[in-house]
This record gives C-alpha cells, sequence and structure tokens, in this order.
C-alpha cells in the first residue's frame, strides 16, 4: 500500500519480480490516428509523454499488427520490419523521462481486418465488416505466431517494456478461441485445449524471443457476449493456459466489437463489468487487470481495497485528464476533467478514420499544436454565456494570465449541459460541470450569475475584449395550430419540468429528440443500478450461457407511448454517434417507441398531432407534442454590439448552431483563448 490517505491501493506500486510498476493504473490501448499521420510518431510521443509526465504507472499503446495481413486496415500500422523501429523510439524515450513504462499492443485483427486480404480461423464473415476472411492454413498459423515474436522482439529493441498481446474484442486470437468462428477441425480446432493454442503458442514464441524481463500482458476475452462465445469454464481454461505459458499480467477483456450489449457508452454503470475480473481472481495466481468504466480515482480505489482486481485499466479518462494521477496523488481529484464516456471525439473520430480528441479536452493528441502560452499582454476579457462554450473559453484564457469575469442569466453553470445532465444514462456530464465550477474557482475567474448582460454595460465596463457564447433558442416552426396548448418545447420539458401525458409525439430525432424520448420513457436511470442494468441489456453475471448473455431480457414498461418523427426519410438515427447511435436506437426500440420517418406535419388540433406519410394522413392521437426540431444562434446581444461598433467574438451555439455539440462548442473556445 501506498500512504496516500485517499487512494492507497490506486497508488501502490506493483511488483512484477523482474521489475516496477509506479501504481495501479494502466492507461489502456488507444487507437488515435496519428500513428498513420505523416509525422504522427512526434505528436503521439508529445501525447505519451503528457500522460506519463501525468504520473500513470503503465501505458498500452494503440494496436499495432505484426504482419500485414492483421492490419485493420490497408494502411494501418505494422511492426514487423528492423526499419520500423526507429519512430517506436520516439515513443519509449519520450515516456522513460518519467518512472512511467510502456507496452506496444501487438493486434491482429482476423476478420475485422477492414481489407480483402484478412485472414481468420475459419471463413466466417462478421456482421460488422464487408470482407470475407480467408481460412488459415497452418503454414500460415505458424508464420503469424512467428510474426508476433518477431514484432515482440522488435517492439524490445525500440524500448518498450513489454507487449500486450490483444486476445479479445473479436480479433484473431479471440476468433480462434471460439466456436463462433473457429470451424476447424484440425488441432488449431475443436476443444478449448485446441482452440486457444494459437494464444498459449504465441505468448511461449513472444517470451522466448524477447526473454524473462519483459512485461507480457495478454488481454483475455472474460466475457464475450456473442451467440457462441465461450463458457465460463472454457474463459477459466484458458486464463490457466495463458498464466502457466509466461503472461506476466491478465487483462480483462469484456465483448467483442459486434456484441450488441453496450460496454463502455456513457449509459454503462461505472465498473460494471469488474464483477467479471472478481471472479477470475479466484481461478489464478497472476495479477489481473480490470477494466471499463472506470473514470475516477474513487471507483478504481474501491475496486483495488475490494480486491477485485490487482491493476485498473482506463484508457478515455486519460484522454480527459492526462493528470489523472498526479491530481488524485495530490488529493485533488475534484480538479480532474472527467471522461463522460460519450465516445464523440475518440472512438466516433477513430471510426471515421479521424484523429482521436476529448471533447472535453481538446488538447489531447494535439499537445504540440493546441498549447496555452502565457499571454505576452495580460486582457481584461468580458464572456457572455457560462454553457460549455463560454466555460471553457473562460478557463483556457485565464490559464494564460488573462483576467477573465463570466456572466449568465441562468441561475447555474452548464448552459445546455443542464438540461443533458437530467437525460437518463447522461449523468456524467454533471462531472463536467464540477470540473468548471473548480477551474472557475481556482483561476480566480469572476463569475457573475442570473445576470443578463446588455451592450450598454458591456461597452461601459471598458473590457479589452467579449466573448460571446450564447448559445442557442431552439427553432420555432410554422405548423397550422402550432400554439395548441398540447405544444411544448423540451426546454418547458427538461428545464421547467412542466407535466407530459402519456401518450407523446416528438418532431426532430436528432440528438435531442432521443435524448427527450429517453427521458419520458425511462422515469428511472439505470446508471446507479448495474445489476439492473446488465439484465436489461441480457447479461447473466450468473453466465449459465456461452458468452455471458442470458436467453431472457428484462425489460420495465416504458412509462409512456411515443412517437419520434422526423421529414427525412432516412432510418431514425442515422445521424447519430458512430460508435453510439445503435445503443439509442435499441434503447427506445426496447421502450416501444415508434420510429417514424418521411413525415410531413399537417396540424396540431384536440385530438394530437395530424402526419402524413406518402401522402397519407393520419392523426397521432397524443396528448403532448414536444419540439426537438433544431437550434438557431442567440445573437440578439451580438447585434447590439455590432449596432455600437463593437466586434465581439462569437463562439459555440452564437457562432454556427447547425450540427453544434459540446465538442466543437468547445474546441473553438479553446482555439479561441490559445490565440487571444
Ligand atoms: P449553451 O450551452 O446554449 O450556453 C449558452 C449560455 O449562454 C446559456 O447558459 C445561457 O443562459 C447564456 N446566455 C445566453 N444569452 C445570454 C445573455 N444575453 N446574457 C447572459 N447569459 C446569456 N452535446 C454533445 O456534444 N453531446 C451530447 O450528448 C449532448 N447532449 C445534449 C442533450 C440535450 C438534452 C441538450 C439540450 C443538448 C445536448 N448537447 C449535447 C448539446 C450541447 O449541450 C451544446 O452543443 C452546448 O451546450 C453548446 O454550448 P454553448 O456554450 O455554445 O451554448
Ligand atoms: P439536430 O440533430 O439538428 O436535429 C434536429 C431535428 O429536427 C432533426 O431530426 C430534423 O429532422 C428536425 N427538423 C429540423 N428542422 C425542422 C423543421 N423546420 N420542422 C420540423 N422538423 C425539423 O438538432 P438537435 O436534436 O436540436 O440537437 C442539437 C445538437 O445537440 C446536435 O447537433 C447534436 O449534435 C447535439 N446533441 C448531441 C447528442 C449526442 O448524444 N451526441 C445528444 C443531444 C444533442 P428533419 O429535418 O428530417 O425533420
Ligand atoms: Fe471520454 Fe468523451 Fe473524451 Fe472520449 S471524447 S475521452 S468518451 S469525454
Amino acid at each position: 500500500m501506498n500512504d496516500n490517505a485517499a487512494f492507497p491501493h490506486l497508488l501502490a506500486p506493483l511488483d512484477l519480480g523482474f521489475t516496477t510498476l509506479a501504481n495501479r493504473t494502466l492507461m489502456g490501448s488507444m487507437h488515435t490516428g496519428l500513428e498513420e499521420e505523416k509525422g504522427g510518431f512526434d505528436k503521439l510521443a508529445a501525447f505519451y509523454r503528457a500522460r506519463a509526465k501525468g504520473g500513470v504507472g503503465l501505458i498500452v499503446t494503440g494496436g499495432i499488427s505484426p504482419n500485414t495481413r492483421g492490419r485493420l486496415a490497408p494502411f494501418g500500422c505494422e511492426l514487423s520490419k528492423f526499419w520500423h523501429v526507429g519512430k517506436h523510439k520516439k515513443i519509449t524515450a519520450a515516456v522513460h523521462e518519467y518512472p512511467t513504462k510502456i507496452c506496444l499492443q501487438l493486434l491482429h485483427a482476423g476478420r475485422y481486418a477492414y481489407h480483402p486480404f484478412s485472414v481468420s480461423a475459419s471463413k466466417v464473415k462478421s456482421p460488422i465488416n464487408p470482407f470475407t476472411p480467408k481460412a488459415m492454413s497452418v503454414g500460415q498459423i505458424k508464420g503469424t505466431i512467428k510474426d508476433f515474436a518477431h514484432s515482440a522482439k522488435l517492439a524490445k529493441k525500440a524500448g518498450y517494456d513489454g507487449v500486450e498481446i490483444m486476445g479479445s474484442e473479436g480479433y484473431l486470437i479471440n476468433q480462434f478461441s471460439c466456436v463462433k468462428v473457429n470451424k476447424r477441425t484440425d488441432e488449431w480446432g475443436g476443444s478449448i485445449e485446441n482452440r486457444m493454442r494459437l494464444a498459449l503458442e504465441i505468448i511461449r514464441a513472444v517470451r522466448a524471443s524477447a526473454g524473462d524481463d519483459f512485461i507480457i500482458i495478454f488481454r483475455l476475452s472474460m466475457l464475450d457476449l456473442v451467440d457462441g462465445g465461450n463458457s465460463w469454464q472454457d474463459v477459466v481454461t484458458m486464463a490457466k493456459g495463458v498464466e502457466a505459458a509466461g503472461a506476466t499480467l491478465i487483462n480483462t477483456g469484456i465483448g467483442w466489437h459486434e456484441a450488441r450489449v453496450p460496454t463502455i457508452s456513457t449509459s454503462v454503470p461505472r465498473a460494471a463489468f469488474t464483477w467479471i475480473t472478481e471472479r477470475m481472481k479466484k481461478e489464478v495466481n497472476v495479477p489481473l487487470i480490470t477494466t471499463n468504466r472506470i473514470n475516477t480515482p474513487e471507483v478504481a480505489e474501491e475496486i483495488l481495497s475490494s480486491g477485485q482486481a490487482d491493476m485498473v485499466s482506463m484508457a478515455r479518462p486519460f484522454l480527459a485528464d492526462e493528470n489523472f494521477v498526479v491530481k488524485a496523488a495530490a488529493n485533488k481529484s475534484d480538479e480532474i476533467n472527467t471522461c463522460i464516456g460519450c465516445n464523440q471525439a475518440c472512438l466516433d473520430h477513430v471510426f471515421k478514420q479521424q484523429r482521436a480528441s476529448c471533447l472535453v479536452n481538446p488538447t489531447a493528441c494535439y499537445e504540440t499544436e493546441l498549447t496555452f502560452e502565457n499571454a505576452a499582454t495580460k486582457k481584461k476579457i468580458a464572456v457572455v454565456g457560462a454553457g460549455p462554450a463560454g466555460l471553457a473559453f473562460s478557463v483556457y484564457a485565464a490559464q494564460r494570465g488573462h483576467s477573465v469575469e463570466i456572466f449568465d442569466r441562468g441561475s447555474e453553470i452548464g448552459g445546455q449541459f443542464n438540461y443533458a445532465k437530467q437525460i437518463p444514462g447522461k449523468e456524467e456530464f454533471f462531472e463536467t460541470l464540477r470540473y468548471f465550477n473548480k477551474q472557475i474557482a481556482l483561476h480566480d475567474i469572476a463569475l457573475h450569475l442570473n445576470q443578463e448582460q446588455s451592450a450598454e454595460q458591456l461597452v461601459a465596463a471598458g473590457f479589452d475584449e467579449i466573448v460571446l457564447a450564447t448559445g442557442i433558442v431552439p427553432r420555432a416552426l410554422d405548423i397550422k395550430g402550432i400554439d395548441h396548448e398540447k405544444v411544448k418545447s423540451y426546454i418547458q420539458v427538461l428545464r421547467d419540468k412542466e407535466p407530459v401525458g402519456k401518450r407523446v409525439a416528438i418532431i426532430g430525432a436528432g440528438g435531442i429528440g432521443f435524448d427527450v424520448a429517453e427521458f419520458l420513457v425511462e422515469e428511472e436511470s439505470l446508471t446507479t443500478n448495474p445489476d439492473k442494468w446488465l439484465k436489461s441489456w441480457g447479461v447473466d453475471k450468473n453466465y449459465q450461457e456461452n458468452g455471458g448473455l442470458s436467453t431472457t431480457r428484462v425489460s420495465e414498461t416504458p412509462a409512456r407511448e411515443i412517437y419520434l418523427l422526423q421529414r427525412k426519410t432516412s432510418k431514425v438515427g442515422a445521424g447519430l454517434g458512430k460508435t453510439t447511435g445503435w445503443i439509442h436506437r435499441a434503447t427506445l426500440q426496447k421502450n416501444g417507441v415508434q420510429m417514424l420517418a418521411g413525415i410531413t406535419y399537417d396540424e396540431v388540433n384536440d385530438e394530437g398531432l395530424v402526419i402524413s406519410i406518402d401522402g397519407k394522413q393520419q392523426t397521432l392521437q397524443v396528448d403532448n407534442i414536444i419540439i426537438c426540431a433544431g437550434q438557431e444562434s442567440e445573437r440578439s446581444l451580438y447585434r447590439q454590439l455590432e449596432a455600437q461598433g463593437v466586434n465581439a467574438h462569437l463562439i459555440g451555439g452564437a457562432n454556427v448552431a447547425a450540427e453544434l455539440d459540446a465538442k466543437r462548442a468547445i474546441r473553438q473556445a479553446a482555439e479561441l483563448a490559445a490565440k487571444i
């Protein structure tokens, strides 16, 4: 144990025999997109250096393939030739400026490879990839084992302290270990002993090539969450085999990428899957790492102190705050910028082949490009609007030495985040507001709530710069009968808590339409009730069926009958987040919400909402109609200032309302603060 009063278990070193980790935090593997960018390794080195400086014990890099077929994408990163080593040295040298260790993740994508040369245990196509893999010959299997060993040797040459062998999430090794994909009848298929042979041979070969003083983490799929996944007995057999083959640590893998159970999104309760690592602790002696939706030092400490695991892996929380560990060590966990699990700037970007970053921390992966140097001239700056844009601007500008005053007409900071945080499963948004409240105090930012500023007041106060982050106004609609008492805006529902009847039509199926539908059908948020949440998604903690999925799902009776409507003919929800849209759709489907596209809104009357689809008119007999039809910029103050010849800066929704989200609002604010 460490003598830190608040987090003694989290900050305790971990002795691995030949080496010691500084503490129990592992920064989990994340592909950033910099791996493939020109000059990306210099930026990656800066990215990892910042996390090492911030005190993380062990870093695992994004997945790097041991050979060409195993690449995730045609130009994906590979470590197989001696000339690949040089660029990796930049990363390891940067990390080793601090007492942090770093392992390279070796990931063979198997049938998840997005190219026509993919291979797998058998010729079984994945539902999330258009390419059908070729079944590997025995020669190819043996060659692949050698490739892993060779890559590990090169990783050691590059200065890595070890490797993580990716054996979960449905990648190649996982494809071999489960009958779902492994249909082989030779010594690589059939019994679990045969199916896990590839994993064990790789571990042995890596150990032989890289030596005893080399960390080998094996990421074991403890819960496949797919039909045809392994039984608990198979998972235990494999864990024991992995331990005997020479792994230093076993990391917990939860769910294949194609699993239809959310495993890391914001609606997943914190630490919802640590019970599986705890269960495995009774079976093996090798130190175990647990993972998934652990985002605060308090949650991590609780896991470690209760003996559920020996280490805690957090990936996205280190994007959100590189100083997570040093802040915890200084008993300043209330200063941590908490990952809210939104996936908007990290996973959603990676899946769209864009560089990853973080919604709450736009400097992540931009360490050399978005920096906040001390201002040459200290300015007196007024910020109007304490939503995400105004808050982010104020903190970054104050950090540079400017004197900042922030005004909001509301009684609390946060703008629309105060509506977002009420949506079931979005409670993490509270953390962002807690973070900003703390930063306002730390940076001596003068906060004026309940103050609607006029142009005259702002001009009279003699500010050097005025930044308007006044957000949006909901779009008004021109539909016959729109003034009917049945009609409400989402603000009347979420802010004013106006009563809503049992039958509801929602006009507009963007992010807010979906959120309002969830708010109205789920009266109880399951984020604080992990067992109920697991049951609602069909996860069986007793592990009676293979893959950990239950044949029965427990669902609650929805609180209301809802229609969610859009004019477009495309799939409802098609514009939601790449990695989270399916969760929102599935949640509403479970609750019987009718999602209708291609709607024309004809009239609101005493009966309800009259609509037409394909020219056929019908009346949705509803008690209320809630408008979630997008937003327009709130610019009245800007126009008043303009009339007085003052050129204010516009950021966030006040700048461009279309497709505005907090990711864009915060990044734009940070970019302005960096140069003002
Ligand atoms: P706002 O948040 O609108 O803040 C503007 C502030 O300015 C307000 O506090 C207002 O009171 C103040 N103001 C305006 N005029 C004046 C004046 N004259 N004087 C003083 N104060 C003034 N985005 C995401 O990225 N992810 C999500 O999951 C997400 N979920 C959402 C869920 C809901 C239900 C809602 C409503 C929004 C959600 N959003 C989400 C959108 C996100 O909240 C907005 O994009 C973001 O808040 C925009 O930030 P902003 O600072 O530009 O404006
Ligand atoms: P939005 O995503 O732009 O959706 C607006 C909806 O209103 C669309 O369904 C649109 O569909 C409809 N609409 C637009 N004009 C209309 C009109 N004149 N009459 C009737 N319907 C109309 O905007 P939003 O839902 O207000 O969300 C605002 C921003 O917050 C979004 O950009 C989003 O990124 C962000 N947000 C994100 C999340 C998240 O989970 N990531 C959650 C909430 C909000 P049709 O035009 O087809 O009818
Ligand atoms: Fe976490 Fe969202 Fe940042 Fe990703 S973008 S690290 S999920 S806060």
